[in-house]
C-alpha cells in the first residue's frame, strides 16, 4: 500500500510528530524546526532545521539499509517527512563513543576528543524525570526493560552500525566522535534500529578544521547550527547521491 498522507496524530515529542497511517504497521514521522538540549530545558526554533535533520537521517538510514542493517526506515515522503516501520521502542539510549566528549569527559576527567580504543559503549535509561541515568544490562533485566540477549544484541548492532557510519563519515571528510541509537521491537519481536540519525544525536567534526558540525554548537552557543547541519548534508549527498 502506497502511503500518501498522515493519519491520526499519535504523539508529539521535542523534535518530531508521529502520525498513524492506513497501514497499521507503518507510521508517518514529521520533523519539526525545534532544537532542544539539556533534556528539553533549552529549546529554540530554527528555520529549516527539521528539513536538514530529516534529510541527513534519511540518507543515513538508506545507506544502512543498503548495507544490510535492519532499520525502521521505509520511504521518504518529502524533506521533513518519512514513513517508517512501527516499533515498540525500548526506553533505552545506546551510545557508542569513538572519542571522549560530553558526559564522558565530565565523568572521567579525560582530554576532550581523546581516542577511545576500542570504542566505548554505554546504555542510558530514557527518562526526563531522572535525567537519563546510565544503566547496565543487569539493571535493564531487573527492570524488565530488555533481556540480557536484547542488551547484547543492542550492543553488537550499535558497534557494527558505528563502524559503518564512522567509515562513511571519514570518506566524506568528517569524524564521527560519538552517537546515540534507539531500538524497538517489531511485530516478530526482532530488535530494529529506530528513531533518527542526525547531528541532533551524534557528534561530528570537520576532519580538516576540527569545527563542530552538530548540536554541540547549540548546546554551547558557540557556532552556527544551520551551517553545520547543511555542511553534513552537502557532504553526505556528494558521497551518496541525492535523497
Ligand atoms: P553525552 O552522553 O556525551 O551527552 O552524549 C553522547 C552522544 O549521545 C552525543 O552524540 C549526544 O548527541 C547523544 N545523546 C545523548 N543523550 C541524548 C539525548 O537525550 N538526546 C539526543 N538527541 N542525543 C543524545
Amino acid at each position: 500500500m502506497k502511503i500518501t498522507k498522515p493519519g491520526q496524530k499519535m504523539a508529539e515529542g521535542k523534535t518530531k510528530v508521529v502520525y498513524a497511517t492506513e497501514d497499521p504497521n507503518l507510521l508517518w514521522l514529521h520533523s519539526k524546526d525545534q532544537v532542544t538540549a539539556l533534556n528539553g530545558k533549552k529549546h529554540d526554533d530554527f528555520a529549516n532545521k527539521g528539513a536538514l535533520a530529516n534529510q541527513i537521517s534519511t540518507l543515513l538510514f538508506q545507506y544502512l539499509n543498503d548495507q544490510g542493517f535492519q532499520t525502521h526506515f521505509v520511504e521518504q515522503i518529502n524533506a521533513t517527512d518519512d514513513v517508517v516501520q512501527k516499533l515498540t521502542m525500548l526506553p533505552v539510549e545506546v551510545v557508542v563513543r569513538n572519542r571522549a566528549a560530553g558526559h564522558f569527559v565530565i565523568r572521567f576527567g579525560v582530554e576532550n576528543l581523546q581516542p577511545l580504543n576500542p570504542p566505548v559503549q554505554e546504555f542510558y535509561y530514557k527518562s526526563d524525570q531522572q535525567d537519563d541515568p546510565m544503566i547496565n544490562p543487569s539493571q535493564l533485566e531487573a527492570l524488565q526493560i530488555a533481556t540480557p540477549e536484547e542488551s547484547q544484541a543492542m550492543e553488537a548492532q550499535a558497534r557494527a552500525l558505528t563502524k559503518a557510519l564512522t567509515n562513511l563519515f571519514a570518506q566524506s571528510g568528517m569524524q564521527l566522535v560519538d552517537i546515540k541509537y534507539e531500538f524497538g521491537r517489531n511485530q516478530q519481536g526482532e530488535l530494529i534500529l529506530g528513531d533518527e540519525l542526525s547531528p541532533d544525536n551524534m557528534r561530528i567534526i570537520d576532519q580538516a578544521t576540527g569545527q563542530s558540525l552538530d548540536k554541540d554548537v547549540y548546546r554551547h552557543d558557540n557556532g552556527d547550527l544551520q551551517h553545520g547541519y547543511q555542511t553534513v548534508l552537502d557532504r553526505l549527498r556528494a558521497q551518496l547521491g541525492e535523497a
